[in-house]
């Protein structure tokens, strides 16, 4: 399938990767007809004219009814989510979501929609193959048997089987992504819900407008993980999409760090050099995890293309910006 003049509609719109899949879309002349998000439009990080927007609770069928009606391609991507420090916890909240995700299979069963994406997450991968720092890259079957990260984890890895599911039984077809940390500008670093790459970023700017000239960091530093550029994940999610691969496939960077080298990397885009203090009964998640990107590249020829510190860059100084504004308001 190539998507051009299909009816599309973006659920999770007013969010990170939501936002930017809606100008990405737009940009490859893709029709994305709606949009659609339960926050109030002004909290939206993105908002197109050209869609019809919507602010809709699509833990209710009704209104994944309302959202999913006339479309045929359905991008599902809304989700009670954020990092480490909200999932730990918020457990029951993640697990809520899967109310969105069952009446959106429903309703885009029941709206004869012809293909359903879903942003699963590599928080389904089993814990005991990520203790160690110096993770093997998961492959997708690592997934089994089931030891997801507890609340959010198992609230995707359930969801993602619904897929399957629904596929077989009902023959909507469905594609699944695994993404793995998503990072860039036009999302969270504040409030709590934000992750690793726009939390190191926002701290590293604090600590170098306030002069106090340290940080804090969870954990202590040796955990290792890997962080996708938005465009890189933007482009994988279209041609997941439009794939044939029925089986949750990994979307993540390889290109692995430890946290104190994302610090690293931070502060020398800063210019500054900080003083760290480690916070060891902060939650930090598994000790080790990366992406086996050969199922992704056989299929689609899809490799991230990024650099860390590339996409960093543009992170670092679009935040510092939001964080300038915010100041003079
Ligand atoms: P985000 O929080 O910025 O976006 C999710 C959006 O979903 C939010 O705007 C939120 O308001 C919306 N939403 C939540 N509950 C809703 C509801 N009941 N009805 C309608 N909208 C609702 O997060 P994101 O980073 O853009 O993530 C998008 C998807 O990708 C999520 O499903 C997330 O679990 C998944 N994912 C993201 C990452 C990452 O690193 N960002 C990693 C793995 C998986």
């Amino acid at each position: 399938m190539k998507i051009t003049n299909e009816k599309v509609v973006v659920c999770g719109a007013g969010g990170f990767i939501g936002g930017h899949l809606v100008e990405f879309l737009h940009g490859s002349g893709v029709n994305v007809t709606r949009a659609v998000d339960v926050k109030p439009f002004d909290q939206w990080y993105q908002k197109s004219r050209d869609v019809e927007n919507l602010s809709l609770d699509l833990r209710d069928k009704n209104n994944c009814l309302t959202a999913v009606d006339g479309m045929q391609v359905v991008f599902q991507l809304a989700a009670d989510m954020g990092g480490m420090g909200f999932i730990e916890n918020n457990k029951a909240l993640c697990m809520l979501s899967v109310l969105t995700n069952t009446h959106m299979l429903m309703a885009a069963r029941d709206c004869g929609v012809e293909r359903f994406f879903y942003s699963s997450s590599a928080c389904v991968y089993n814990g005991e193959k990520q203790r160690d720092a110096q993770v093997i890259p998961l492959r997708e079957e690592d997934a089994y048997p089931a030891l997801p990260e507890d609340g959010y984890g198992w609230e995707k890895l359930f969801s993602e089987r619904m897929c399957r599911h629904f596929e077989e039984d009902f023959g909507l077809q469905t594609r699944v992504a695994r993404y793995h940390n998503v990072y860039g500008p036009l999302g969270t670093y504040g409030g709590g819900r934000e992750k690793a790459p726009a939390a190191i970023c926002r701290k590293v700017i604090e600590a170098k407008t306030s002069g106090r000239r340290e940080i804090e960091i969870w954990g202590d530093g040796n955990q290792t993980r890997s962080f996708m550029y938005i465009d890189d994940c933007l482009k994988g999610t279209v041609a997941i999409l439009e794939s044939e691969i029925c089986e949750p496939i990994n979307l993540g960077s390889n290109e692995l760090v430890t946290i104190n080298q994302l610090v690293d990397i931070v502060e020398d885009i800063a210019g500054v050099g900080l003083e760290r203090r480690y916070k060891l009964n902060a939650p930090k998640g598994v000790n080790g995890r990366n992406s086996d990107n050969t199922k992704i590249k056989q299929y689609l020829g899809w490799e991230p293309s990024i650099r860390l510190r590339d996409g960093l860059e543009k992170t670092y100084a679009w935040i510092e910006t939001q964080m300038v504004m915010a100041a003079v308001k």
